[in-house]
C-alpha cells in the first residue's frame, strides 16, 4: 500500500475510542489514518476450548502491560501507585480483554458537584448522552434487559440479555429477600449473531481471548472491515505531536522499520488512554525542547487528576454446585442498591457490584474464593477440597468512584525507556479516604448478600494494591481553559487542531465501567466535528 502521509484526520490510537470516532467519520467522507503501537490480537492463542485455558493463555492475554512486556508496552512504573493500570496495546485496545460489562453512568454520575460537594460537575448532561448511547449499544450489539430502574427509562438494548446461570439465580433470589436491587447483567456480547459477532456459548473466556468471536470488542466489529477512507497503520509508535505556526498540524511516528516520519492532518485527535494520552503530550513538550511539564498544559493539569478506580471484592462458596466455572465473565447481575449518595454512611458517591462466577480451578484458588487461607487445604486433601469448591464459587466486585486530586498524577520517567528510547511514566497514585470508607461499608453489605444467598463461607477480599482496566481525568474537559485541557468537545484550549476523545477528559470517575460513555462521547465529538466542519 503506497502511504499518503496526509489526511483530514489523524487518529492515535485503535483502541474502543479511536474505533467509534474513526468509523462516524470515515462513513462521512473523511479521509483518517490511524496509528496504532500494537499489532492485531492473535486468536490462534485463545484457548477456551481447551482444558489448559487457565494455564496456556496468561502469557499472551495478562493484562498488565508491565507483566506482558509485548513489544508495543511502554514502561509503567507503579511502585509510587495503589492501583497497577491494565491495558491492551494493539488493535482493540482495551475491548480486547475487557469483560464487556456495560454501563451508562447515571444523571447523578455527572453532577457530582453540584450533588455531594465533591469532583466536579461535567459539562454534559445525562439527556445529552442518551442519543449516542442508543447508537453505540447497536453498534457494540448489547445484549441486555431495558427497564433498569437504577436509570431513567431508555432505548432497549438491541439484543435479549444473556441466561443468567443457577448461581446468578441464587444471588437474585436473595436480593429479592432483602429488598435490594439487582438486574440481568448488560454486556457488549452477542446474545445471537449480530454482524461478524456470534452467539456467545458461554465460555468465561471474555478477558482470554474470545474463540468464538462473541464479544464486542472493536477490533472485531470496527476494524475488520473498515471504510476504504481508512489507513490504519499498525506497529507505528507515536512519539509526539507536530505544532507549526502555533497549531497541531500532525504526529511525529516511528514505523515498523524503524523510521520516523510525520503524518499530517487538519485535526489530530489522541485516542491513547488516559495514560497513553497524557504521556504523549509530555513527551511533546520534551521532544520539542519546551517545558517539561508537555503541550496544551497552560493549566498545568495534563497527566493530574488521576482517576483508577478503586476496587474490592467479596467471594463465597454457595451451598451446591451452581454452575460458577463458566457463563459470560462480564457480569452475570448486577446491583446499584448502594449507588446513590447517602450520607448516612459516612460517604458520599457509591459503589456498583458486578456478579461474576468462580471460573476454573485456577482462578479459584488463586483469587482465595474458598473463603480461608488456602494454605490450610495444601495437601493431600486439596484436590478434594477444590472439587468440592468448584462450580459453586462466587464473587462480587464492587467499584467505587474515586474523586480527582491534582496529587495523583503521572509523569515521564526518563529513567526506564521504551525500545524507541522514549521515555515510559511513573504514576503516583493514592485512593482517597471517601472511596476505601465506600467499599470497606459496601464490602460488609456484599457479605450479607452472599450469606442471603446461602454462601457458607464468604470472605471480604483485603482491600489493598490491586489493578484496574479504567483510567481517566489526566486530560480534564471543562469550559475555563485556567481549570481545563479541553473543551466539552475534547478540543485542547491551548492547541488548536488537537481534540482528545479518551477518558482522559472525564472530569470524575463514576462508579460504573467506562467504555459505553467512552464510546457515546466519542460518537457525540465525531458528530460535532461533522457538524462544524460543514457549517465552517
Ligand atoms: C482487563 C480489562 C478489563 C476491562 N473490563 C471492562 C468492562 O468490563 N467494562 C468496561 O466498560 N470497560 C472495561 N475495561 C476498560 C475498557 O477496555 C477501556 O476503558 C477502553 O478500552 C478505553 O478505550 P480508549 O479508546 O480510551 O483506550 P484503549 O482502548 O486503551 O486504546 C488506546 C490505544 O492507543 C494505543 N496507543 C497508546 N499510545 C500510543 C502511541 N504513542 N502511539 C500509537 N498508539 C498508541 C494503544 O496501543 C491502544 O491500542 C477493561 C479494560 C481492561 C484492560
Amino acid at each position: 500500500m503506497v502511504h499518503e502521509n496526509e489526511a483530514d484526520v489523524v487518529v492515535v490510537g485503535a483502541g474502543l475510542t479511536g474505533a467509534v470516532f474513526t468509523r462516524e467519520l470515515a462513513d462521512a467522507g473523511l479521509s483518517v489514518i490511524v496509528l496504532e503501537q500494537g499489532d492485531w490480537p492473535d486468536y490462534s492463542q485463545a484457548r477456551a476450548d481447551y482444558p489448559d485455558v487457565e494455564t496456556t493463555s496468561l502469557p499472551y492475554w495478562q493484562p498488565n502491560p508491565s507483566v506482558r512486556g509485548s513489544a508495543a508496552d511502554y514502561p509503567i512504573a507503579t511502585d509510587l501507585s495503589e492501583i497497577t493500570p491494565n491495558m491492551w496495546n494493539g488493535v482493540g485496545g482495551g475491548t480486547v480483554l475487557y469483560s464487556a460489562k456495560w454501563h451508562r453512568a447515571t444523571p447523578s454520575d455527572l453532577r457530582a458537584r453540584t450533588m455531594d460537594g465533591v469532583g466536579d460537575d461535567w459539562p454534559i448532561d445525562y439527556a445529552e448522552l442518551a442519543p449516542y448511547y442508543d447508537q453505540v449499544e447497536r453498534d457494540l450489539a448489547v445484549s441486555g434487559l431495558a427497564g433498569d430502574p437504577a436509570y431513567p427509562p431508555c432505548t432497549p438494548p438491541p439484543n435479549p440479555p444473556m441466561p443468567i446461570r443457577e448461581f446468578g439465580r441464587q444471588v437474585a433470589q436473595a436480593h429479592n429477600r432483602l429488598g435490594w436491587h439487582w438486574w440481568p447483567g448488560i454486556n457488549a456480547v452477542a446474545s445471537r449473531p449480530t454482524g461478524l459477532l456470534s452467539m456467545c456459548r458461554q465460555h468465561g473466556a471474555c478477558g482470554k481471548g474470545c474463540p468464538e468471536t462473541a464479544k464486542a470488542s472493536v477490533d472485531i466489529t470496527h476494524w475488520r472491515e473498515r471504510s476504504q477512507r481508512v489507513d490504519l497503520r499498525i506497529n507505528t509508535v507515536v512519539s509526539r505531536l507536530v505544532i507549526e505556526g502555533g497549531r497541531c498540524a500532525g504526529v511525529e511516528c516511528i514505523d515498523p522499520e524503524g523510521s520516523t516520519t510525520v503524518v499530517r492532518g487538519r485535526q489530530v485527535v489522541l485516542a491513547a488512554n488516559a495514560v497513553g494520552t497524557a504521556r504523549l503530550l509530555l513527551l511533546s513538550g520534551d521532544a520539542s525542547g519546551a517545558a517539561a511539564e508537555g503541550v496544551a498544559n497552560r493549566s498545568g493539569l495534563v497527566g493530574r487528576r488521576l482517576m483508577l478506580h478503586p476496587n474490592a471484592t467479596v467471594a463465597g462458596i454457595l451451598a451446591d454446585e451452581a454452575g460458577s466455572t463458566a457463563g459470560v465473565w462480564g457480569q452475570q447481575l448486577y446491583s446499584m442498591e448502594f449507588y446513590e449518595s447517602d450520607a448516612s454512611r459516612g460517604f458520599v458517591r457509591g459503589a456498583k457490584w458486578g456478579l461474576q462466577q468462580g471460573g476454573g480451578p485456577i482462578a479459584v484458588t488463586r483469587a482465595g474464593m474458598y473463603g480461608r487461607g488456602l494454605e490450610k487445604d495444601w495437601g493431600a486433601a486439596f484436590p478434594e477440597t477444590l472439587r468440592a469448591n468448584l462450580g459453586s464459587a462466587v464473587s462480587w466486585r464492587i467499584q467505587a468512584e474515586d474523586q480527582p486530586d491534582v496529587d495523583n498524577y503521572l509523569e515521564l520517567d526518563h529513567d526506564i525507556l521504551d525500545p524507541h528510547g522514549l521515555p515510559g511514566v511513573r504514576l503516583h497514585y493514592t485512593a482517597d479516604d471517601n472511596a476505601m470508607r465506600c467499599l470497606e461499608w459496601n464490602q460488609e453489605r456484599a457479605a450479607e448478600s452472599l450469606a442471603e444467598a446461602g454462601a457458607t463461607l464468604v470472605k471480604k477480599l483485603p482491600l489493598g494494591p490491586t489493578h484496574s482496566g479504567h483510567a481517566f481525568g489526566t486530560a480534564v474537559m471543562g469550559t475555563d481553559p485556567a481549570t481545563s485541557v479541553v473543551n466539552p468537545w475534547g478540543a485542547a484550549h491551548d492547541l488548536p487542531g488537537l481534540t482528545i476523545i479518551d477518558g482522559s477528559i472525564w472530569p470524575t470517575s463514576t462508579a460504573v465501567n467506562p467504555s459505553a460513555t467512552l464510546a457515546a462521547l466519542a460518537l457525540r465529538t465525531a458528530r460535532h466535528l461533522l457538524a462544524t466542519r460543514r457549517s465552517a
